[in-house]
């Protein structure tokens, strides 16, 4: 875009017409980076800030033209004559050239950079779907605030057209970056994922006390927008106890919305492709009965709940 010296942003997909990200017909779109490593993650790709390469051994034919564009000379093969990457190279590529030649898209770059006045181009046009059915636009990731420049400028773009956006965040983000802006979002998907800050910290590398804070500090602004979302992982969080303080903290601070979002494995290929180990264990999942069960105990508090 000529003359666009608005703030750059880096995002790894966009997907549209979602409509299970926030009320009506929506646009998310995923930022780049997030503070915390949850070994569920099930966008492994939104993790790091920077663009990162994904590799499927299923699409892959073996016919090394990744290995002969490879201006960086990253590419080797295995035993079996499947591509090798030095990562640590394609980490600061800029060409991407196996991306583009691979006969059979086996290799994809998550993370291009946008302006926030590019971004806001581009979704616009979806403007009348949004309208027409209450929707608009949700932030997601990675961790939004992660970027809060390229994230403040972009909110200012919707808000002179009257889109709606929402944002989903795992909380863990600096406030005095966000305090003048952060009011002004439609409604906050606000993650507690374990109020143990022990266990939280083994579980996704940083401990819940900045978590915590935050979200205090956002109930003590906009309770009514507020959404706490639960990832229910078993041996980690799926208890009584846990989701019981877990509403407790919320009804304290004056959350009245909590949903459950019980663990699944969908994004354990993605690990594979970044080369990156997945670290839960297999054939993990959540009983019904017990989903149900959390689900009671945070109604019998008057707080609005459901399972997704
Ligand atoms: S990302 Fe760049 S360095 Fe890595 S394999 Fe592709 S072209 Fe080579
Ligand atoms: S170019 Fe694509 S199909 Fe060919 S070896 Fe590389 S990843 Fe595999």
């Amino acid at each position: 875009m000529k003359n666009d010296k608005s703030t750059q942003g880096i995002i790894f997909n966009i997907q549209e017409y979602a409509v299970q990200d926030g009320p009506g017909i929506r646009t998310t779109i995923f930022l780049k980076g997030c503070p915390l490593r949850c070994r569920w993650c099930c966008n492994p790709e939104g993790q790091s800030p920077h663009a990162e390469l994904m590799w499927s051994k299923p699409l892959c034919r073996r016919c090394k033209q990744c290995i002969s564009w490879c201006p960086e000379n990253a590419v080797s093969t295995d035993h079996e004559g499947y591509p090798l990457f030095k990562r640590n190279i394609c980490h600061s590529c800029v060409n991407h050239t196996c991306e583009k030649k691979c006969p059979v898209g086996a290799i994809k770059i998550v993370g291009k950079h946008w302006s926030a006045q590019a971004l806001y181009e581009r979704i616009k046009t979806n403007a009348l779907f949004y309208r027409n059915s209450n929707g608009g636009i949700t932030l997601s990731g990675g961790e939004p605030f992660a970027q809060p420049e390229f994230v403040k400028e972009f909110l200012i773009h919707c808000e002179t057209t009257g889109l709606s956006v929402g944002v989903e965040t795992c909380g863990k983000f600096d406030w005095n970056r966000v305090k003048d802006f952060i009011d002004r979002f439609d409604f906050y998907y606000f993650d507690i994922k374990c109020m143990d800050t022990e266990i939280h910290k083994f579980v996704t590398g940083q401990g819940n006390e900045a978590i915590l804070e935050n979200l205090r500090r956002l109930a003590a602004i906009n309770p009514e927008r507020i959404i706490v979302t639960i990832p229910v992982i078993p041996g980690i969080n799926a208890t009584a106890e846990m989701i019981t303080e877990t509403a407790d903290f919320c009804k304290d601070i004056g959350i009245t919305q909590i949903r459950l979002l019980p663990y699944h494995a969908l994004g354990k290929f993605k690990y594979h492709a970044l080369d990156r180990k997945y670290l839960m264990e297999d054939d993990l999942s959540v009983w019904q009965t017990d989903l149900e069960m959390f689900k009671t105990t945070i109604l019998s508090k008057e707080i609005h709940c459901w399972i997704e």
